[in-house]
């Protein structure tokens, strides 16, 4: 009786702890301890040879060619060198474009039947992949806005389910890994990767960032729908004192952790099974190099468990562009000793080889060899590669669906941020004659930019047809005889400015749709912030022809237009909207659909002197102003909504409490609109000169004309933390105020109940 009591008990423990970890894996992100058992057994029956291969990742044109009709054909010789003789672990890329699913289903059961029918171990490759705004690399498949747009957009939820379609159309072709989210933050305009971003603010991009992660990658990385992430590219890429890519940057400490550090420590909570390293400096510590960053902060202060990839070349770049080491034999120690535990060579077995000769010589000790493959092991057994590394053939059908292009259309219009609406010029009547003119007005490229279908984005001929540029989604709308369509300018040179000024006298508005040219990386470097000068040409001339000229802004980083601003009645900021970006322009322009979005980043008006908006007082002070074009947060609809009623539901607040904060927000126009609602919060008098503001939390709502909303926040004590003199968070006892639309309220801060 007793043993059966015992057994009872026993399993009811058994039963209770399997609902528990169950009810855990449902509510919360995909479980990193898992595995561990199979992977040491794994890794101790490899040779040195074998983990060595396992920490390389090669690029896939080393494997074969594009054939005139676009697909990729796989050379079974040069990879069976790979996967057999070098005991790769890794391959990426996409061999110079976009492929179909169906070619990209081959390419990776052919890797995966020689990786566990020809290796001894039977290890399969983990194959990685940008997809960077939508699957970029698989031909049909569903493009978003950039992540500045979904920034933009304000709608987390939206920005989840983006990446779950994004995820499934990746996972399609049997590509389990994605190289993203990009957590960069956009505090350097000239910087050829701010549509990469999700703008300037670290919350924004914690929380935006979160949501992809736990989107894509679910409670089950096996799942065939779902992705491993890959947060990058850390830290602090993205802040080159230059403006150029992959140039230096100089950090202090302070701000290291109050913005640029804080959404890998979002995304890490989030649960991301991968990392990214800088491809550049930090305060001349190349990250790649730095055992501070990519092990101590990273795995130790942040618990990081996953595995950690090196960006492209760069260990190469450790001897040959950084020039922190001597060879190739002292980068790849100083790598690896680092922490970096894939390179992504990309182009040889240089690499390998190298690493092999250290860990014979007793240079780099098997200890961290172990703990390298041990992390790249566990992520290929949570993807289930091992039980399944091939692709889901039925899956290809769902690439590309009808409710996956609505949810894009979605995307694009919500991202879309109207800047200026002089005597609410906008929306335009339906029943008018336009002109349409500029060079983002005609081409998908400009709607897509970087990372579509090439790496640069830039060839016109690969993107859809049936897909509509600005114009065609106009011409739809108004019927080719109403639109006018003149170019008038390229980016960089004038075409036909007279023949646009003449068109304009016969039409009632101007449509001028201008920005940047398809680009990514060090190519999109520029040297100006300000807009190419064809371009405010055009619009000077055209404003002689006295029709209200709308603006249209298509560009990854925020060109500076001061000098034009006051020439157009309206300007819509449509970033790089993607696929459906055309018509989510002409939905806005034409009032069938309601701009909702707004400024992720600080809209510059000179092309110096930036400021963020968490800007400190004495940039407004003494002489100083804060004068952006538009500052960050900005953005108006069709409708008007009215804050009112601003309540914190305590005046004092200790650690243990919770505020809540409310607002009333009142749609106090005649049509349906989203808003955006913002709660900033300003630590009145602080240790470390304070902010003016800081973005805390944000929601976005729906209202009909004339509803009234309650929106509810509820702060923690850790949001009123700021980095202090030791460089550790610390919230300081005192005033704080609440600022909601143009209303605030303050409360005090005590650090025990009194
Ligand atoms: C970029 C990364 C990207 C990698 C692989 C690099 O040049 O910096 O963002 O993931 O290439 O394509």
């Amino acid at each position: 009786m007793k043993r059966l009591s015992i057994l009872l008990v026993a399993m009811a423990v058994v039963l209770l702890g399997c609902a528990s970890a169950d009810r855990e894996d449902k509510e919360t992100n995909v479980k990193q301890a898992r595995f561990d058992g199979e992977v040491r057994r794994l890794v101790a029956q490899m040779t040195p040879e074998e983990k060595v291969g396992q920490m390389t990742q090669i690029t896939l044109e080393q494997f074969g060619k594009s054939e005139p009709d676009g697909r990729f054909v796989l050379d079974e010789q040069k990879l069976r060198d790979g996967i057999v003789k070098h005991h790769l672990g890794s391959i990426l890329n996409c061999g110079g474009q976009a492929r179909t699913v169906q070619n990209w289903q081959e390419i990776i059961t052919r890797i995966q039947d020689i990786a566990t029918k020809e290796t001894r171990l039977r290890i399969p490759i983990i194959y990685g992949i940008d997809t960077i705004h939508g699957a970029n690399y698989v031909l049909g498949a569903t493009l978003f806005p950039h992540n500045i747009g979904m920034a933009a957009t304000g709608n987390v939820a939206l920005m989840a389910k983006t990446g779950e379609i994004a995820a499934l159309e990746t996972r399609a072709t049997g590509i389990p890994w994605n190289f993203g989210p990009v957590l960069d933050l956009a505090r350097q305009p000239m910087w050829p990767r701010v549509f990469e971003t999700f703008g300037e603010d670290p919350y924004v991009a914690s929380t935006m960032g979160a949501a992809f992660i736990q989107a894509q990658q679910g409670t089950d990385l096996s799942s065939p729908v779902k992705v491993a992430t890959c947060m990058k590219h850390y830290l602090g890429y993205c802040f080159p004192w230059s403006g150029a890519d992959r140039t230096p940057a100089y950090i202090p400490d302070r701000q290291l952790r109050e913005w640029f550090l804080k959404p890998y420590q979002a995304a890490v909570k989030a649960g991301t099974v991968s990392c990214m390293a800088n491809s550049s400096e930090i305060n001349g510590i190349p990250v790649h190099a730095s055992k501070f960053y990519l092990t101590d902060l990273l795995r130790g202060e942040l618990g990081f468990k996953g595995l950690v990839v090196s960006d492209w070349a760069d260990i190469e770049n450790l001897y040959t562009r950084e020039m922190v080491a001597k060879d190739r034999r002292e980068a790849v120690k100083m790598a690896v000793l680092a922490g970096v535990d894939m390179s992504m060579v990309p182009y040889d077995y240089s690499f390998y080889d190298t690493l092999l000769q250290l860990v014979r010589a007793g240079e780099v000790p098997m200890k961290r060899i172990d703990q390298a493959v041990t992390n790249i092991l566990r992520v290929k057994y949570m993807l289930g590669l091992f039980k399944n590394p091939y692709p889901r053939k039925d899956l290809a059908a769902t690439v590309g669906a009808e409710s996956s292009r609505q949810v894009n259309l979605q995307a694009a219009q919500e991202s879309m941020t109207l800047l200026k609406n002089e005597g609410n010029v906008l929306p335009l009547a339906k029943g008018r004659k336009v002109l349409v003119t500029g060079p983002t007005a005609n081409k998908l490229s400009v709607l897509n930019s970087g990372w579509s279908t090439t790496w640069q984005g830039d060839q016109e001929q690969l993107y859809p047809q049936e897909k509509d540029t600005i114009l065609e989604a106009i011409q739809k709308k108004l019927g080719k005889d109403n639109v006018t369509y003149v170019e008038g300018v390229a980016f960089d040179k004038e075409i036909d400015i007279a023949k646009a000024v003449a068109a304009a006298a016969g039409v009632d508005a101007i449509i001028a749709c201008i920005g940047e040219p398809a680009y990514c990386e060090t190519p999109g470097n520029i040297n100006d912030l300000t807009m190419t000068e064809p371009q405010w040409k055009l619009v000077k001339a055209l404003a002689a022809a006295d029709r209200p000229i709308i603006l249209v802004l298509v560009e990854g980083r925020p060109r500076v237009i001061r000098t034009i601003v006051d020439d157009a009645r309206a300007i819509l900021m449509a970033y790089v909207p993607g696929l459906e970006g055309g018509p989510a322009v002409a939905d806005v322009l034409f009032g069938d659909a309601n701009p909702s979005g707004k400024l992720p980043l600080t809209y510059p008006k000179y092309s110096a002197g930036f400021t963020w908006y968490d800007r400190k007082t004495s940039e407004e002070k003494g002489g100083n102003k804060y004068d952006p074009q538009w500052p960050f947060g900005h953005g108006l609809s069709y409708t008007s909504f009215e804050y009112r009623a601003l309540r914190v539901d305590a005046s004092e607040m200790t650690p243990k409490d919770k505020l809540a904060v409310t607002v009333e927000v009142t749609n106090t126009g005649a049509r349906p609109g989203m808003e955006i609602v913002q709660l900033y919060l300003s630590d009145v008098v602080a240790s470390v000169t304070p902010p003016v503001k800081v973005l805390k939390r944000f929601q976005k709502i729906e209202l009909k004309a004339k509803e009234v909303k309650t929106v509810r926040f509820e702060l923690t004590w850790d949001d009123l933390a700021f980095i202090g003199p030791d460089n550790k968070p610390v919230v300081e006892p005192g005033e704080f105020r609440v600022e909601l639309g143009k209303m605030s309220v303050s409360f005090t801060a005590h650090s025990a109940r009194k």
